[in-house]
């Protein structure tokens, strides 16, 4: 990283997460002198890698599995295997256990799939089968601000038709309680109750990546993603300064456009008193999400699972049966901690031996918990393992644990322990951060958001960023 003592940039990021690096790669890229300014010790917010459990254990610190840095067009035109980033496939992109060994599982293409789902293999192939289709014509539209006419309105009015209703509707079209589960566990990613609208925009979206590009992971951890776009944004000039926390946009140095990849909260904070009255209080009316608890693992040999497609997964979604995924996110919503939490588990070492000593395995795991929660989720969570993979603990060598709250000190952006930048309602999927035609400016000209509170949300996919920075662009009249 570099010292702060430089000529003045034509913008400054402040924030390294992968969207400000994103909107900072951009603009580097369209010829403008950048500075990243992170409040951290390192760069990359939610994409890093640390040994947070014991000496050659490489954990995913925040984001583990990628189907959206896969799919995403900032990310698909940047060469991140040539810049040592590389993603890799595991042979079954998720699957979903239930009681007396059986389990769901999402692998290769839809036909592939329905091919192991039994009766429900036809529904399958029905409903999911036409949108993987659709899915080059649906990603552009989910992948920016819902604001304008969808370039292909056919395909998108299939994906909302769909999407729209609550994932609660959707699953009642199968008959067993795989596909049930498998909907309910990648509907789940919302942080909504089941029965919210849009539950199942969220869980098909992400079956349609599964069988897009699988759900990667990246070799040698996620932060290497964050090692390849530093890379490149230094090899076009740009400088990264880290552990230099910004409290107030008055201490930054001059620059033509300025670009923040926090939340609304602390963008209020930082502006003050210069931000007009009503940009102050449309912000402060932005709505953040439930939080999780996260658990990483160092384990003497793989989660010996009881269903042997999870063995060969890299993620697992664990609670079993659709019932119990909903009444889970209910608790969630209302406020409690659920006994038998929704678990989200990678485990990367399918694919990447890399990650642990030979034999042994890095787990990743969080569950669902309500905003601001101090209750460390371990036990739990680790029910909930046991009971799909017994045997389970006996293999715990070394464990790290982060609730809810210790996530936002250990990140600002996650208020609460909420990692996707805030609520996934309808509302703020359409008008996220608030009701402006450009939801990457703000009330302050030539200063602009760029985290996951703008569109298209959480995630690593650079999306944020990347429109941020060509929302700059445009502003500035640089051609790109
Ligand atoms: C436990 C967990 C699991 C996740 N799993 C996945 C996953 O598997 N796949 C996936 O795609 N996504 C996952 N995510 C979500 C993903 O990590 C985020 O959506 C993504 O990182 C958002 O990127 P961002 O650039 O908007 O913000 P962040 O990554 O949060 O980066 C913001 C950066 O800004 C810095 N910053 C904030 N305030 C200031 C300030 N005042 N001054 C200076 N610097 C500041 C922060 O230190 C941070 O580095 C996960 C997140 C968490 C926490």
């Amino acid at each position: 990283m570099t010292s702060s003592a430089a000529a003045p940039a034509d913008a400054i990021v402040v924030g390294s997460g992968p969207n400000g690096l994103a909107a900072a790669v951009t603009l580097a890229r369209a010829g403008l002198s950048v500075h990243v300014i992170e409040g951290a010790a390192t760069p990359g917010g939610g994409c890093r890698t640390e040994a947070l459990t014991l000496p050659g254990f490489l954990n995913d610190v925040c984001s583990a599995v990628h189907p959206l840095a896969g799919v995403s067009p900032f990310f698909t035109g940047t060469d991140l295997a040539a810049r040592g980033a590389r993603l890799l496939t595991p042979k079954v992109a998720f699957a979903h256990p239930l009681d007396g060994g059986r389990a769901g599982a999402v692998a290769g293409s839809v036909d592939e799939t329905a091919g192991g789902l039994g009766p429900d293999g036809r529904a399958y192939r029905r409903l999911v089968g036409p949108l993987v289709r659709d899915f080059p014509l649906i990603l552009p539209t989910v992948m920016a601000p819902l604001r304008s006419v969808p370039g292909h309105p056919l395909a998108m009015a299939r994906y909302g038709l769909e999407g729209l209703p609550p994932v609660s509707v959707l699953a009642r079209r199968f008959r067993g309680p795989e596909v049930r589960a498998l909907l309910a566990g990648t509907s789940a990613h919302a942080f909504l109750p089941l029965t919210a609208p849009l539950t199942s925009a969220f869980g098909l979206l992400f079956l349609m990546t599964a069988h897009a590009v699988g759900w990667p992971v990246v070799e040698g951890g996620s932060g290497r993603i964050v090692d390849a776009l530093v890379g490149e944004l230094i090899s076009l000039g740009g400088r990264v300064e880290t552990g230099r926390w910004v409290q107030d946009l008055g201490s930054l140095p001059p620059a033509r456009a300025v670009l923040l990849d926090v939340t609304p909260r602390q963008f209020v904070a930082m502006a003050g008193s210069r931000l007009p009255a009503r940009d102050r209080r449309e912000l402060q009316r932005f709505r953040y999400g439930p939080g999780v608890c996260k658990v990483d693992w160092a384990l003497a040999g793989p989660v010996p699972w009881q269903a042997p497609a999870c063995r060969e997964a890299g993620t697992v979604h664990v609670c079993g049966e659709f019932a119990d995924v909903a009444r889970s996110e209910s608790e969630v919503a209302a406020g409690r901690h659920p006994e038998r939490p929704f678990c989200l588990v990678a485990q990367p070492g399918v694919v990447d031996p890399s990650r642990a000593p030979a034999g042994k395995q890095a787990l990743w795991g969080y569950c669902h918990v309500p905003s601001g929660s101090t209750v460390d989720m371990t036990e739990r969570i680790e029910a909930q393992i046991e009971r799909f993979a017994p045997g389970f603990r006996d293999l715990i060598l070394a464990r790290s644990v982060r609730t809810a709250a210790q996530m936002q000190q250990h990140n600002p952006n996650y208020i609460g322990g909420n990692i996707d930048g805030g609520a996934g309602t309808l509302w703020q999927t359409v008008f996220r951060p608030t009701v402006r035609w450009n939801p990457y400016r703000t009330g302050l000209p030539g200063v602009y958001l760029c985290s996951a509170s703008t569109p298209p949300g959480g995630g690593v996919h650079g999306m944020c960023g990347n429109w941020a920075a060509r929302t700059v662009l445009g502003d500035l009249g640089v051609r790109h």
